[in-house]
C-alpha cells in the first residue's frame, strides 16, 4: 500500500515540475513513507531518518518530510525536535498528498508544515501513479482507502481514515494504461477489497469486488490480476465462481487468519469464528481447485494461552496455509487491545511461540511444494534469479516463486516450467 502511495506522491510532485532522484544527495527535499502497523516499523523510520541527518552537513538547506501513517499517528509532536531528537520539515497523512507542493511552499522559509486531516473521499481516483517498479512487469493499483473493522490490535483505522471505494471507471482506464506500457501483473489493492462498492450515481447500480475483478480481467487476457487483501468475514463464493471463470485472475487468496483460537478471535474483533473461517478455506479448496492460500498470523496477542497458541498451531495445518506473515503482537498506542487489554505474555515467550508458528509455516509449505514436483506451471518471467544471473525467476498464478535455467525468453513473457524440485521457499525446473 505505501509503495503504492509513494507512486501517487511521486506523480503530485512531477506533475508540478519536481524532478525524482535516485540519489540522495541530490536530493533538496525528501520524503520517507512510513509504516505503524508494527513499532519495529516506526523504529525502522526513526533510524532511517536518523541517517538522513548526515546529509545536512554539506546541504544545510536539505529538507525531511514525514509521509503517511505515522505522520498521521504522532501528528504535530513530530515537528518538536525533542520527539525524535531531530528536525522534521513537514509531516502529511496519507490523505494529504495533493497538498504536498503547497507545503513546500509553506517550508520553504524554513518554517514547518503539517497536513493530517483525514479526508471522507479522497481515492487520489485522477493521479496516474508514476510507475517505480523495477522491470515494468508488475504493478499496483490501489481500488480503495481507509479501514473501518477496528479489529483491537491494528491503527490502520486511526492513520488510514474511514473506507472509501474508488470510482471503477478510473481503476479500468488505469489498467487499460498498464496494459499499453506492457505490465503482465496487476495486484488490486484495499485492506479489505471484498468490502469495495460503488454506486453508480446516473444508473444507481451497485458495483461490487466480483463485478471490479471481472471487469479487470477482461481488460486484457494477457495480464494477470491479484488482488490483497480479503477479509475472512466478507470473502464471498460469489467471489470464488467469478474467479473461476478467468484463468487470468491468479488462483492465489491471502485470507489473514490471524488466531486459531475462538477467544483470541473475539478479542481481536475479527468477526468469525475458527469453524467459520475453516468453512471459508473448504469452498476455496471445492471452487478453485490448486488456489493457493496464504494467511497473516499474529503470536501472543492479549492473554493468549498455550492452549490458544496450540490451536493456531492446528488451525495452520488443517488449513494448509502455502505461505504465511507471521508477527509478534505489538501494542500500538490508542487502538483497543492498547485501552482494554494488557499486553501480558512475555516477550520471550511472544518469540517461542513465533518460532513454533514459523517452524509449522516451513513444514507445511515445503510439502506444498513437494506435491508440485512433476507439475508444468505458467510462469510468468520477472527477471534474473537473486543468486544467480544463469537462472530466471518468476511467479506461478498461485504467487511461488520459481528459479529456472535461463534460455531464449524475456522479462514479462509467460513460460512453462516443469518443477523438479523445491525448498520451502522456491520451486525449481526446466522451461517445457
Ligand atoms: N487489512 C489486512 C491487514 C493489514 S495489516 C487484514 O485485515 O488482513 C497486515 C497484518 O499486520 C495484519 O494482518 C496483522 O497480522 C498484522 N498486524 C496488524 N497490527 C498488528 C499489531 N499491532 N501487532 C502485530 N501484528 C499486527
Ligand atoms: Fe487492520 Fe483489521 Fe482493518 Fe485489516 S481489517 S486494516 S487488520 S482494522
Amino acid at each position: 500500500m505505501n509503495f503504492s502511495d509513494s507512486e501517487i506522491v511521486a506523480s503530485v510532485m512531477t506533475s508540478q515540475g519536481f524532478d525524482i532522484t535516485e540519489k540522495q544527495e541530490e536530493a533538496d527535499i525528501i520524503f520517507i513513507n512510513t509504516c505503524s502497523i508494527r513499532e519495529h516499523a516506526e523504529n525502522r523510520v526513526i533510524n532511517r531518518l536518523r541517517e538522513l541527518q548526515h546529509l545536512r552537513k554539506n546541504k544545510p538547506g536539505l529538507k525531511l518530510g514525514v509521509l503517511g501513517c505515522m505522520a498521521e499517528r504522532m501528528k504535530a509532536s513530530l515537528l518538536e525536535d525533542e520527539e525524535l531528537g531531530m528536525r522534521i520539515d513537514m509531516v502529511a497523512g496519507p490523505d494529504a498528498y495533493r497538498q504536498l507542493p503547497g507545503l513546500l511552499d509553506d517550508i520553504e522559509g524554513g518554517q514547518q508544515a503539517i497536513n493530517v486531516m483525514l479526508l471522507a473521499d479522497e481515492t487520489y481516483a485522477d493521479i496516474s501513479p508514476v510507475r517505480y517498479a523495477a522491470g515494468g512487469v508488475s504493478a499496483f493499483v490501489s481500488i480503495m482507502r481507509g479501514c473501518e473493522n477496528y479489529c483491537a490490535y491494528c491503527v490502520v483505522p486511526y492513520t488510514r481514515g474511514k473506507e472509501r471505494s474508488r470510482e471503477p471507471g478510473s481503476i479500468i482506464d488505469e489498467l487499460r494504461q498498464l496494459a499499453e506500457a506492457g505490465y503482465r501483473e496487476v495486484t488490486l489493492l484495499g485492506q479489505n477489497v471484498n468490502s469495495y462498492k460503488w454506486r453508480d450515481n446516473g444508473s444507481g447500480n451497485l458495483v461490487g469486488f466480483s463485478d471490479l475483478i471481472s471487469m479487470a480481467a477482461e481488460v486484457d487476457p494477457g495480464i494477470r490480476i491479484r488482488f490483497a487483501t480479503s477479509h475472512p468475514r466478507d470473502i464471498s463464493e460469489e467471489l470464488l465462481h467469478k474467479m473461476a471463470e478467468y484463468p487470468n485472475i491468479c488462483r492465489a487468496i491471502h485470507l489473514p487468519v490471524q488466531s486459531g483460537s475462538n477467544a483470541i478471535l473475539k478479542k481481536m474483533n475479527r468477526k468469525y469464528t475458527r469453524e467459520s473461517y475453516l468453512k471459508k478455506i473448504e469452498a476455496i479448496k471445492r471452487i478453485l481447485p490448486g488456489c493457493a492460500i496464504s494467511t497473516d498470523i499474529i503470536a501472543g496477542f492479549c492473554s493468549e494461552t498455550e492452549m490458544d497458541h496450540k490451536q493456531t498451531i492446528s488451525l495452520m495445518e488443517e488449513a494448509g496455509f502455502d505461505f504465511s506473515f507471521m508477527f509478534k503482537y505489538s501494542e500500538r498506542p490508542g487502538t483497543a487491545a492498547a485501552k482494554k487489554f494488557r499486553d501480558d505474555v512475555p516477550e520471550h515467550e511472544k518469540t517461542r511461540r513465533l518460532n513454533e508458528i514459523i517452524q509449522k509455516q516451513q513444514e507445511i509449505s515445503l510439502a506444498s511444494n513437494k506435491k508440485d514436483i512433476g507439475k508444468t506451471f505458467e510462469v510468468l518471467v520477472e527477471g534474473s534469479s537473486r543468486r544467480s544471473k544463469d537462472n530466471s525467476m518468476g511467479r506461478t498464478s498461485q504467487n511461488k516463486v520459481v528459479v529456472f535455467p535461463s534460455v531464449n525468453f524475456s522479462t514479462g513473457e509467460y513460460v512453462k516450467v516443469r518443477i523438479d524440485s523445491c525448498t520451502s521457499a522456491t520451486l525449481k525446473g526446466k522451461v517445457v
